[in-house]
């Protein structure tokens, strides 16, 4: 589960280039506008981040002008929804609220970083898929697989930039549609959606195995024998919004992970792979866009790594970010992060 609340530190105050009773609180990456004076530099805070429902309680009523949702798929049925936002021009992201005003009781030195999401019924803005995309399932993610998901430079730009800053990263472009994997292992073939490994049977419907069948993912991937999993994006119309507007669905590759050895597969050998696959079995699979190789080194803020990410995607002015890969094996694992664009956060329904 995604740390949505968390104990952090102030780490710097900005002044607001616009508005006299407001600043800036820098928050590990993130940019939150707070009432001036309300928190200083070092200041212990709960810092809520974008994504988050707040669940209705009088510590969290000042939101209920701006951000009351009411939605079945809440399990409370409604909250208050923190999106990003401009307030007065500047970037907003999250929200920071004194320590002391959320735990009143606290004593002694707090612990950073400590998870708070559950002890105040913090749940993640999550609407659920499309009916063509949910399907029958089989079980839940297979646990000899990783998932898909991404950690937000936002939370780890410090980290990062200390521990990789020359080593050279892959970037790709992120495709705003639905996790998809297709797995093959020891003989075993599956299809899985973000959460969930589906039927393969009586699941005619679901896109994820419909583009399987119609392309015959399962049964090269057994050909090949190879104990991997392709991990891709299915977008197309009814996804998303079909942001690059497609016509029809199509899955674009970004990883490929290795059962075997329990980790992604670098850049390289992502690459190798798929042209084996298509070598033996004539299965081509698309790739997500790819932006060229960069160290970090370039990047002095994380201000200019937002910026990088901004720009277009396939078919859109605006895309949703880009994921840094490492292309080197750094510690058993193929370090990575994703850089959401601002602008598309902004323009978010
Ligand atoms: P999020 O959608 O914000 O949870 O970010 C992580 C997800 O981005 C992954 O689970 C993938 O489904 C998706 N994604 C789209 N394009 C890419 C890409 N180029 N590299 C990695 N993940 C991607
Ligand atoms: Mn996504």
């Amino acid at each position: 589960m995604r740390k949505l609340a968390s104990i952090r530190q102030i780490a710097e105050i900005k002044p607001h280039t616009n508005a006299d009773a407001l600043e800036l609180a820098i928050v590990d990456g993130w940019q939150c506008v707070v009432k001036k004076g309300e928190v200083r530099p070092g200041d212990f805070v709960v810092y809520f981040e974008v994504d988050s429902v707040l669940p209705i309680n009088p510590l969290f009523e000042f939101l209920r002008k701006s951000c009351y949702v009411k939605k079945d798929w809440l399990p409370a049925g409604e909250g208050f929804r923190l999106k990003t936002i401009k307030l007065r021009g500047e970037i907003s992201q999250g929200l920071v609220l004194p320590l002391e005003t959320v735990f009143p009781t606290a004593t002694g030195l707090p612990v950073l970083g400590q998870d708070v999401t559950e002890i105040l019924g913090v749940v993640k803005w999550d609407p659920p898929m499309p009916a063509q995309l949910q399907g029958l399932a089989r079980g839940v993610f297979p646990s000899f697989i990783q998932k898909t998901d991404q950690e937000r430079i936002q939370n780890v730009w410090e980290e990062v930039k200390e521990k990789y800053d020359d080593v050279t990263f892959e970037v790709t472009i992120k495709l705003d549609g639905s996790s998809c994997t297709y797995y093959h292992n020891e003989g075993d073939v599956g299809v899985c959606s973000r959460n969930l490994n589906l039927k393969l049977e009586g699941n005619d419907n679901n896109s994820f195995v419909k583009f399987a069948v119609k392309n015959n993912i399962l049964e090269a991937l057994k050909a090949v024998g190879d104990n991997i999993a392709i991990q891709g994006e299915l977008i197309g119309p009814g996804i998303q919004g079909n942001r690059e507007k497609l016509n029809d669905i199509d899955f674009f590759v970004f990883d490929v992970y290795l059962i075997n050895d329990q980790r992604h597969a670098t850049p390289a050998e992502r690459m190798f792979i798929l042209e084996k696959i298509k070598a033996l079995t004539g299965v081509e699979f698309k790739h997500v866009p790819i932006l060229g190789e960069t160290t970090l080194e370039r990047f002095g803020t994380i201000e200019e790594i937002l910026n990088y990410a901004e720009g277009r995607s396939l078919n859109n002015e605006i895309r949703e970010g880009v994921v840094f890969k490492s292309v080197v094996v750094i510690e058993g694992r193929v370090p990575s992060f994703k850089v959401i664009s601002n602008k598309f956060l902004l323009n978010e329904k």
